[in-house]
């Protein structure tokens, strides 16, 4: 045993010295996520256990798309499909969120990344709480710092809310040019939220072409 840790041993310090040196703290481990490559991130991202949801979970949802994309599209969390499934908008409101961007010559993996707020299904699909969001956003802002998108897609109220730090309503944050972690950010609906309001969406068809507007420049 070296002198300083007979020093920590004599002052009953040793264990809790060795106890801090193993376990990172959140603001180390957000700057390691910052640095990391794909590869590591995926890695980090399926192994997670830094919130209460991954016991609960049966996978965790990376995001699926093209990692050069200029649009990134950016929901709530999974849902109990895509919890399945392991891959983000699918069902229903997965096909209508394809059909609207192949009408503006999109489609998922091309010009096109789709990722979650939160990489793990809350249960029931309650609302995800903040400390989840706190632990999980350093993968998104990952994403993003590779992705290096021109565009963000928030797609329904708790994306917006989440990241945009309010709690206005999804009707007043439409229309309007906001930004996330220095990348412009539009506002629109959840497809889920269109399956059952389909009045509305003539509204996110307008919210889709004031985006292909502001990423044409
Ligand atoms: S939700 Fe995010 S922070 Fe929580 S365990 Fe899953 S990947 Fe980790």
């Amino acid at each position: 045993m070296n002198r300083r840790n007979e020093i920590l041993n004599e002052m009953g310090l040793a264990p809790i010295w060795k106890l801090r040196s193993i376990q990172e703290q959140p603001e180390q481990k957000a700057e390691s996520i910052a640095l990391m490559d794909w590869a590591q991130l995926k890695e980090k991202v399926s192994g997670c256990t830094d919130c209460k949801l991954r016991p609960g979970c049966t996978q965790t949802v990376f995001g699926v798309g093209d990692e050069k994309a200029d649009w990134l599209l950016v929901g709530e969390a999974p849902g109990a499909e895509e919890d399945r499934l392991g891959e983000p908008f699918v069902g229903q409101a997965g096909k209508l969120l394809d059909n609207m961007l192949a009408a503006i010559d999109l489609g998922r993996g091309s010009n096109v990344y789709i990722a979650n707020v939160l990489k793990c299904r809350p249960p029931g699909n309650r609302n995800p709480e903040p400390d989840e969001v706190a632990k999980c956003s350093p993968h998104l802002l990952r994403q993003i710092g590779l992705i290096q998108p021109k565009l963000i897609l928030a797609m329904g109220r708790f994306a917006a809310q989440t990241l945009l730090g309010t709690d206005a309503t999804i009707a007043s944050l439409r229309g309007r040019l906001h930004r996330y972690a220095g990348v412009p950010l539009i506002v629109t609906y959840h497809p889920a939220y269109l399956l059952r309001n389909l009045p509305d969406k003539s509204k996110a068809w307008a919210d889709l072409l004031f985006a292909k507007k502001t990423i044409a420049g």
